[in-house]
C-alpha cells in the first residue's frame, strides 16, 4: 500500500485536438511549483500521480498544488494492487470512525471479476461489519469511499477531495503587463487574469521621496504573493517623480489624476511592447473612484493601442476584498504606506473628463515630457518576484 496524491484537471477537459498543449503547460507548471521538494510525478493509469515524497512534506506539496491554475481538485489516496483482499483492507482502514457513508466504484479494468455495483455493495458490507458506528446512506453520506480500479492492475482508494484553484494553466494564453499598485484591487486583478492562463509581468510607478522605500517593498511583497499562483513575476519599478512634478506644475489640478494615469498607461504600454506583453491589466472597477467613471476610463484608455484588461470592472469592493482575503494579499494591501497617486490628488478631481480638453492641457507639457518619459523608461529597476 502506497500513499500518493491524485490530481484532477478542470476546464482542460473541454479542449479538443490541442488538449496536449494545455496538458504539457499544466505539467510544466506543476513541476515548477514543486521545485526543491523530493517526489515523483507520473502520468499513470490515465491519472496524474505524485508519489515517493517524504511524508512530512505532504502538506507543503498540497498547499503548493492548490495554487496551480488548471487543477480542479486533488485527493490523498492509497494505491494498492487490484486484489479484492487488499482493496477491502484499505477501504476499511480509510473509513472514518462514525457517520453515514457510501462506496463509489469506478472500474476501468473490465477483467475485474465483479462489476462496479457489485464491488460497491461488497465493500460497503465489509466496512459496515468492521464498525458498528457506521451506516450506509447513498444520498446524503458524510463521506464517500472512492475506489478507482485502473487498467494496469492497480487501484486507488480515497475519501476526500481538496479543491484547487481551477482556471487554465499559466502560459497558455500569452503574456500581459499588470499595473500593480499597493492597493487591494490590482493584485486581485493579476490573480484573476493569470487564472485564465495569462503569464504576467508587472509595473509599479513610485515617486521617491514622496513615496517611501517601504511603499515599494509593499508592492514587491504583493507581487511575491501573486507569484505563488501566477509563477515568477518580473516587476518593473518606474521612477515617476519628475513626471508627476512636471504635470503638477503645468496642468490644472483637477485634471492631475487623469493626466498622470494617462502617462502611466503610456509608459506601461512601451514597457509591455518591449517585453512581448499583448495587453495591459488594471484593477479598475467602474465608479469606484473619480478616475474610474466610464468617462475617465475612456479618456485614460485613449492613450494606448494595446488592449487594457480590467477583470474587476463589474465587481463591488467587498467582492474584491473577499478574493484578496482568499489569496492572501489583503493584509499586505491594507498596510498604511502612501502610493504615488494619493499624494498628488486634487480635492475635486474631474469625474467627466473630455478627451480634447485633457489633450489641450497636456500640450503644456510639450517642452520636456518626451525626455522625461524616455528617462523614466531608461532607468527602470527590474525586481524578480
Ligand atoms: P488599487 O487598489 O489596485 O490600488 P485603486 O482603487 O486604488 O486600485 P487607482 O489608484 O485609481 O485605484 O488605480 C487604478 C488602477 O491603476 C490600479 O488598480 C492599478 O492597476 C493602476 N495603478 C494605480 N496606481 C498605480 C501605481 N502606482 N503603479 C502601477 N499601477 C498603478
Ligand atoms: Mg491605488
Amino acid at each position: 500500500m502506497d500513499r500518493v496524491i491524485l490530481l484532477r484537471y478542470g476546464e482542460i477537459h473541454l479542449k479538443g485536438k490541442n488538449k496536449k498543449f494545455f496538458e504539457d503547460k499544466l505539467i510544466g507548471n506543476i513541476k515548477q511549483k514543486l521545485d526543491g521538494l523530493d517526489y515523483r510525478f507520473s502520468y499513470k493509469r490515465s491519472r496524474y500521480v505524485i508519489s515517493d515524497y517524504r511524508p512530512e512534506t505532504e502538506n507543503e506539496i498540497i498547499e503548493r498544488l492548490r495554487k496551480v491554475f488548471g487543477l480542479h481538485s486533488l485527493s490523498v489516496a492509497e494505491s494498492t494492487k487490484t486484489d479484492l483482499e487488499a482493496i477491502t483492507e484499505t477501504a476499511v482502514a480509510l473509513s472514518k470512525k462514525s457517520g453515514k457513508f457510501r462506496v463509489s466504484v469506478n472500474r476501468a479494468d473490465k477483467t475485474f471479476p465483479m462489476n462496479s455495483v457489485e464491488t460497491a455493495k461488497y465493500l460497503g458490507g465489509k466496512i459496515l461489519n468492521s464498525n458498528p458506528n457506521l451506516t450506509v446512506d447513498l444520498f446524503e453520506p458524510d463521506f464517500v469511499v472512492n475506489v478507482d480500479i485502473r487498467e494496469d492492475g492497480g487501484t486507488f482508494i480515497y475519501t476526500d477531495k481538496i479543491a484547487c484553484a481551477n482556471g487554465m494553466p499559466v502560459g497558455c494564453a500569452g503574456k500581459g503587463l499588470l499595473m500593480l499598485s499597493g492597493g487591494i484591487d490590482s493584485p486581485v486583478a493579476g490573480y484573476m487574469i493569470s487564472k485564465r492562463g495569462v503569464w504576467i509581468d508587472a509595473v509599479y510607478f513610485h515617486a521617491p521621496p514622496y513615496t517611501s522605500e517601504r511603499a515599494k517593498q509593499k508592492v514587491v511583497d504583493l507581487a511575491k504573493q501573486v507569484a505563488k499562483y501566477a509563477g515568477p513575476i518580473k516587476l518593473n519599478v518606474v521612477n515617476f517623480t519628475d513626471i508627476q512634478l512636471y504635470i503638477y506644475e503645468q496642468c490644472p489640478h483637477e485634471e492631475l489624476t487623469i493626466i498622470m494615469r494617462r502617462y502611466m498607461m503610456k509608459i506601461a504600454e512601451e514597457l509591455a511592447k518591449k517585453d512581448d506583453c499583448l495587453g495591459l491589466i488594471t484593477g479598475e472597477s467602474i465608479g469606484q473612484v473619480a478616475s474610474q467613471t466610464v468617462h475617465s476610463l475612456a479618456v485614460t484608455n485613449a492613450v494606448c493601442t494595446l488592449p487594457v484588461f480590467r477583470p474587476l470592472i463589474g465587481f463591488d469592493k467587498q467582492d474584491i476584498v473577499d478574493i484578496s482575503l482568499k489569496i492572501g494579499t489583503y493584509e499586505t494591501s491594507i498596510e498604511p504606506y502612501e502610493d504615488c497617486c494619493t499624494i498628488f490628488v486634487a480635492k475635486h478631481p474631474v469625474t467627466k473628463p473630455v478627451l480634447h480638453l485633457i489633450e489641450k492641457s497636456e500640450r503644456n507639457l510639450e517642452e520636456k515630457i518626451d525626455a522625461l518619459v524616455k528617462e523614466a523608461i531608461d532607468t527602470v529597476e527590474v525586481i524578480r518576484c
